[in-house]
């Protein structure tokens, strides 16, 4: 059987926090504002995947009152929902996804992030797409106040 679920997330951006996207740490004089690391790409993907699994939310399993999830790297999210996956005997099959952000560009950065992303859930590069989009000038992201990501999940299993 094939399942599907779809993931989303934005944070606010601040001067002076560090931008990490996907696991990678983009140069850039804003980053996101959150109780972990603020990685919207890893937070969307934690979610496509938990909604493909029937597993719930990001929230329900990394509540952001957790003490033990504050500064987090967010890749140690989606270790742990790869073995929640595992458990299930459920297979990552694709990974697709869109960061929403006016700057700064994020192509250079997507081979260290996919081989990132490969590692922490135990699939391969080729398993995972990433596109990037600007907001045209248009709201809070195409002012450059936040950071948004857009992600599905294909699992078999
Ligand atoms: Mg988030």
């Amino acid at each position: 059987m094939t399942r599907s679920g779809i993931g989303y997330d934005l944070h606010r951006l601040n001067e002076g926090r560090p931008l990490m996207i996907g696991g990678v740490h983009v140069p850039y004089e804003k980053g996101p504002v959150g109780h972990s690391d603020g990685d919207v790409l890893a937070h969307a993907l934690c979610d496509a995947l938990l909604g493909a699994g029937g597993l719930g939310d990001i929230g329900t399993h990394f509540p952001d009152s957790d003490p033990k999830w504050k500064g987090a790297n967010s890749l140690m999210f989606l270790e742990h929902t790869r073995k929640l996956l595992d458990e299930k005997k459920l297979r990552i099959a694709h990974l697709d996804a869109i960061v929403v952000l006016e700057r700064p560009k994020l192509g250079p950065h997507f081979p260290a992030m996919r081989e990132a992303l490969a590692k922490s859930l135990g699939i391969r590069p080729d398993q995972i797409n990433l596109k990037a989009k600007t907001n045209e000038s248009v709201d809070a992201v195409g002012r450059g106040e936040a950071i948004a990501c857009h992600t599905i999940a294909t699992l078999e299993g």
